[in-house]
């Protein structure tokens, strides 16, 4: 239910939504796919999967932000089709091609240990793709997703996206989607990753921010001192370290925030916007009940309840 006491957030862009189903998947071709971490040595094995889907109902069908299904084959343990798996669009809304016939994804491959067996579980679909080859077919759905894409007028925002592993893939298609543009907005982004070997893109966005002085980028490694020698950090301690520019995106009615990644780091992020912003532009991004009490106490289960993200935060974790 909306609240009518919340600001109003701004118009989003139009999107088209399942225009190709799981049951009737498009059968996209793979062009490219190749390792997206800082180092080739990192422990985490994530890859920049690009899929041609020209001639197929999903050509140009897709905005940044958006994700796609992908259907793996074979069956599950209980014999049944595997289910589809979202993978988000890292890729403007043109495409890689410029014509939306190309669309890419950035996939961690999981891989758990199963503690009560102690042997090793292989993720599904994340393994199926980053296991492709170009010239391979990948059966596709989609696109899912109506609420995590950029406004319609972009250049009237300024904004800040903040990531924690895959959750960068939305960031790349958005961030060169607005920097294409020519829009004078102001963009920061937070890159957060266990080690610096795992940053996705990294020396894609640097060039970016080398090329184009609205945007700037600001990495938070966790585990490790960050590339530049900077103390650990998570996404939260850098916005938090990073409270005048952040004033200066969100203290005015310009301001955006997305934040993308592993289910979790939200409570981290709201914390440390209570703590950058005044409660006049808090309210802007956050309706805070006073029974939520002080941003020290709060817990994830008060997430959309005592603490609910406005229309000018977006968030998508999984
Ligand atoms: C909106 C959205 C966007 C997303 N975007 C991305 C993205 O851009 N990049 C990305 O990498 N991911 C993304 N994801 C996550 C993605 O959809 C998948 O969930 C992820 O890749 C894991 O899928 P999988 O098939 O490899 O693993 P699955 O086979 O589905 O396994 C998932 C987990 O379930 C457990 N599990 C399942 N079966 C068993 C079993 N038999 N025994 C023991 N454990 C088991 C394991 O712990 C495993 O880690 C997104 C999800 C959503 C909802």
């Amino acid at each position: 239910m909306s609240d009518p006491a919340a600001p109003p957030g701004p118009e989003l862009a139009p999107v088209r939504m399942h225009v190709v189903r799981p049951d009737a998947p498009a059968l996209g071709t793979i062009v490219e796919n190749r390792i997206c971490t800082a180092s080739v040595k990192s422990a985490a094995y994530v890859r920049h999967v690009a899929i041609d889907v020209a001639g197929t109902p999903l050509e140009g069908a897709f905005r940044a932000g958006q994700s796609f299904g992908v259907i793996p084959p074979g069956t599950d343990a209980q014999g049944k089709p595997h289910k589809v798996r979202l993978y988000s669009l890292a890729s403007p809304t043109s495409g890689e091609d410029g014509r939306g016939g190309i669309v890419a994804t950035t996939v961690k491959r999981t891989i758990d240990e199963i503690p009560e067996t102690g042997r090793l579980y292989v993720g599904v679909a994340s393994n199926f793709l980053c296991d492709l080859r170009p010239g391979d077919k990948v059966p596709l759905s989609g696109p899912s997703g109506k609420r995590f894409v950029l406004p319609l007028d972009p250049g009237a925002h300024d904004y800040i996206f903040v990531a924690t592993g895959t959750g960068i893939a939305p960031f790349r298609g958005m961030v060169t989607e607005l920097l294409a543009s020519g829009a004078s907005s102001r963009i920061l982004l937070i890159a957060g990753a266990a080690y610096a070997s795992d940053l996705l893109y990294h020396a894609d966005f640097q060039a970016l921010a080398a090329k184009h002085p609205n945007f700037t980028y600001h990495t938070a490694v966790s585990r490790h001192p960050g590339p530049n020698g900077e103390a650990p950090a998570y996404v939260q301690n850098r916005l938090t370290q990073l409270a005048d520019p952040a004033r200066a995106i969100l203290g005015g009615e310009r301001g955006l925030v997305y934040l993308c990644g592993v289910a979790g780091m939200e409570l981290g992020i709201l914390r440390s916007l209570s703590d950058v912003l005044e409660p006049v532009a808090l309210g802007r991004y956050l309706r805070v009940k006073p029974e939520a009490g002080p941003a020290s106490t709060w817990d994830r289960r008060m997430i959309h309840k005592e603490i609910a993200p406005t229309r000018r935060f977006f968030m998508e974790v999984y």
